[in-house]
C-alpha cells in the first residue's frame, strides 16, 4: 500500500522536493506559514493540512524542510506539533538543524510511536528540482528502507551514513563548512585576480577546469556573481546558522578550525552589512568592496 506523505517547510528547497514527490505519483500533504506557497503546492496537486498536528493525523510519513533548530523543534514537538497526530510512525528531518535538535526531536517523537531520520541534503535548489540531491540519512536501518523509495524521488546519491540518528546533520555540517569556507577562499583569490587586470570570465572559466575549482566556484560564480544575479537560493543567514551550528560542534570535540573560523567572520561581516535575505553568493560584494575590485563578465560588445 503507498504511503501518504505529508511536507512541512515549502521553502527554496521544500517546494522543489515536493514537485518531485508528486511528480513521482505520490500523495502529499503540506503545511507551510506561507499561504502563497502552500496556493502554489495545490495548484501542482497537493493536499493541505493547517497545523502539524493536523497533518500527522491524515499521513504515514512525515517529512520537514525548515529554516533553524528553534522552528523544527517547535514543529515537531511544540503545540500543535506532529507528536500529536496519532497516525504518522516516521518523521524524516531534511533541514540542516545540527546533531542535536536531531537527537532532540528522536528522543521527544518516540513515545509517541514515531521514529526519526535525519536527512539533511545537498545541491541546493537546482538539485532539487531535478532530483539529484545528496541525502546523507542516518537513523534505524529498517526505518530508513521504509523510506527509501520515497527518498528516491529526491535524491540521486542517497546514502545511510550512521545508524545513530545525529550522525547525518554531522555530516551535511562537515559538508557545508567546507562550502563555506571555499567560497570565501574563491571570493578572495577571484577579487585580487580581478584588480591584477585578470578578465573575470576568462579567469572563472580556467579556474573551473583547473585545481583551484570547488561547487562554490562551479555553481556560486559563474552566474550569480559574474552576471550580477546573486541568486543561488540559499540565504546568507542560513549559511551563518549552518557554520555557527558545525563550529559549536568543533569546539565540543576540540579540533582546530584556523580557516573556518576566519570564514565565518567574513559571514558574520557580510550579514551585518547586508539585507537579511541576502543570498549567500553576495558575500563576494563585501570582499569586492574592501579589495577594490568587481568580480563581473564584461558587457558583450555589439
Ligand atoms: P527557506 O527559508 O526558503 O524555506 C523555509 C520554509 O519554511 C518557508 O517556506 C517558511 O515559510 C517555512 N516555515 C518556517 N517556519 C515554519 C513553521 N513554523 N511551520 C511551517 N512552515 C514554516 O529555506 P530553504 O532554503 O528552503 O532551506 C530549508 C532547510 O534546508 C534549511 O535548514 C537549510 O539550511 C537547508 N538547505 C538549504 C539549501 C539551499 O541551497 N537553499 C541546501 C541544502 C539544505
Amino acid at each position: 500500500m503507498s504511503q501518504e506523505i505529508g511536507f512541512i517547510g515549502l521553502g527554496m528547497m521544500g517546494a522543489p522536493m515536493v514537485r518531485r514527490l508528486l511528480g513521482a505519483g505520490h500523495t502529499v500533504t503540506v503545511c507551510d506559514l506561507d499561504a502563497a506557497a502552500v496556493g502554489t503546492a495545490t495548484a501542482a496537486g497537493a493536499r493541505t493540512a493547517s497545523t502539524p498536528s493536523e497533518l500527522a493525523a491524515q499521513c504515514d510519513v512525515v517529512m520537514v524542510s525548515l529554516p533553524t533548530p528553534n522552528v523544527v523543534r517547535q514543529v515537531a514537538l511544540g503545540p500543535d506539533g506532529l507528536h500529536a497526530g496519532g497516525r504518522a510512525k516516521v518523521y524524516v528531518d531534511l533541514s540542516t538543524t545540527g546533531a542535536r535538535v536531531a537527537r532532540e526531536v528522536a528522543a521527544g517523537l518516540a513515545p509517541h510511536g514515531i521514529a526519526a531520520l535525519d536527512a539533511p541534503v545537498s545541491g541546493g535548489p537546482p538539485g532539487a528540482a531535478a532530483g539529484t540531491l545528496s541525502i546523507m540519512v542516518s537513523g534505524d536501518p529498517a526505518t530508513f528502507e521504509t523510506v527509501r523509495p520515497v527518498l528516491a524521488a529526491m535524491g540521486s546519491n542517497t546514502r545511510l551514513v550512521g545508524t545513530e540518528v545525529g550522525q547525518g546533520q554531522m555530516l551535511k555540517l562537515v559538508n557545508n563548512l567546507m562550502l563555506a569556507a571555499n567560497y570565501a577562499v574563491a571570493s578572495e583569490c577571484l577579487v585580487m585576480g580581478a584588480k591584477a587586470g585578470l578578465d573575470p570570465s576568462v579567469m572563472v572559466d580556467v579556474v573551473n577546469k583547473s585545481s583551484g575549482r570547488s561547487f562554490a566556484s562551479e555553481n556560486f560564480v559563474p552566474r550569480p556573481v559574474l552576471q550580477r544575479e546573486f541568486n543561488f537560493g540559499f540565504r546568507m543567514e542560513l549559511m551563518c546558522k549552518d557554520v555557527r551550528l558545525a563550529l559549536e560542534e568543533a569546539e565540543a570535540l576540540g579540533t582546530p578550525m584556523f580557516a573556518c573560523a576566519a570564514a565565518r567572520h567574513l559571514y558574520n561581516c557580510a550579514i551585518g552589512h547586508g539585507q537579511p535575505d541576502d543570498d549567500v553568493t553576495s558575500l563576494i560584494k563585501l570582499l569586492e568592496h574592501w579589495g577594490g575590485a568587481v568580480v563581473a563578465a564584461k558587457p558583450q560588445s555589439a
